[in-house]
């Protein structure tokens, strides 16, 4: 079995380095398109500008809509070819950072992500998740290449809702469970080939470290400082998680979580908040969990307020009816919830739903 593991180029984590940007960004071109958002642009675009220049970098602002669709994407791409640029750097969430994959990958231009919260895994990986213009995930590309450079400015993170740095944590608690899912069945990660121990290992101290950090760091991001916890916590969200989802595998967890998208209720929450819920789905669907490592997870989530329950991920209507139907989805051939080494069912998979919810109505109770 042949093993692969990705990353990104370079990783550079800490306070202040997006005042600095056009120094790490410098020996990678000379011509950006920026793709960000209009409340990041607002936000940051003076300084990052101003920095570009500084370092004799020309900067092409690109302003998105937000969402990541096809239609955005191919806005970018006209902009990119127009203006003749050799890099593409996205700043912001999720979104605009696979936006800006999608754009780069297109041009063939390089790559920086520059992730303005802590909310997921997106910043190191070579995946894009496309959505619709209304905010269905609609697939996924996987490109040859990582970001050339990922530069995460801790101060930047901290001012952003805690809302963000919590889902980030719920995002990075999966990668941990899915990759030993994954690695018991020698599945096949996105990177492309079965795990090798060092993607294992990262994704293991990714949940180690949000088990052991996670409540402190949440409790000094909502002061909005950065303190030796919030630094590993949001490693732990974004290099730790991004290197582990990517090249260790996934499993149960994201195809609920990515999968209850179909509903309209559950899209105002945030992919961390969601696949929060499937992995205490997986977690009640997996025979091989102990009784305490289901309750240290699930406890976990509760202490840092991601959600346990269907009212939580905007499932509190859910008739069963509906839930059996959510249940086939999940299951449906080719999904990655037939990355673990027993086989589930819609029946299994419906059980567990319901058994978390209840576990997470117990837990909260508690
Ligand atoms: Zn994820």
């Amino acid at each position: 079995m042949v093993k692969v593991f990705i990353a990104p180029r370079r990783y550079v984590q800490g306070v202040g380095v997006l005042a600095d940007i056009g120094k790490y960004i410098a020996p990678l071109g000379k011509r950006a398109l920026i793709a960000w958002g209009p409340v990041v642009s607002e936000k940051f675009g003076a300084q990052v500008e101003q920095s570009l220049k500084d370092h004799g970098v020309e900067a092409v602002p690109f302003t998105f809509s937000g969402e990541c669709d096809r239609g955005q994407i191919g806005r970018g791409i006209e902009k990119a070819k127009a203006e003749n640029i050799d890099m593409v750097i996205g700043i912001g969430g999720g979104k605009a950072i696979d936006l800006a994959k999608a754009v780069a990958m297109n041009v063939k231009a390089r790559l920086v992500s520059v992730p303005t919260i802590a909310s997921n895994d997106a910043p190191t990986s070579a995946a894009t998740v496309y959505y619709t213009e209304d905010g269905v995930m609609e697939g996924w590309d996987l490109w040859p290449v990582n970001p050339d450079l990922v530069l995460v400015d801790t101060q930047v993170i901290v001012q952003a809702p805690v809302r963000w740095f919590v889902s980030g944590m719920g995002d990075g608690l999966c990668t941990w469970y899915e990759a030993e899912a994954a690695y018991k069945g020698r599945r096949t990660s996105l990177a492309g080939g079965v795990s090798t121990l060092a993607a294992l290992e990262l994704a293991r101290l990714c949940g180690d470290t949000l088990l052991e950090y996670g409540v402190d760091a949440m409790r000094d991001c909502e002061k909005h400082v950065v303190t030796p916890a919030v630094e590993k916590v949001i490693e732990a969200n974004t290099l730790l998680s991004g290197l582990g989802f990517e090249s260790a595998g996934v499993a149960a967890a994201h195809a609920i979580g990515n999968g209850m998208t179909m509903r309209e209720s559950t899209r105002a929450y945030t992919h961390g908040e969601r696949v929060a819920f499937g992995l205490e789905t997986q977690l009640c669907l997996d025979n091989d969990i102990t009784v305490e490592e289901r309750l240290e997870a699930v406890d976990f989530m509760v202490a840092v307020g991601l959600p346990v329950t269907f009212e939580e991920v905007g499932l509190g209507d859910v008739t069963p009816d509906e839930l059996m139907k959510m249940a086939e989805a999940f299951c449906s051939p080719g999904q990655i919830t037939h990355n673990h080494v027993f086989t589930v069912t819609p029946y299994d998979m419906y059980s567990a739903l319901v058994a978390a919810d209840a576990l997470g109505h117990s837990r909260k109770a508690k």
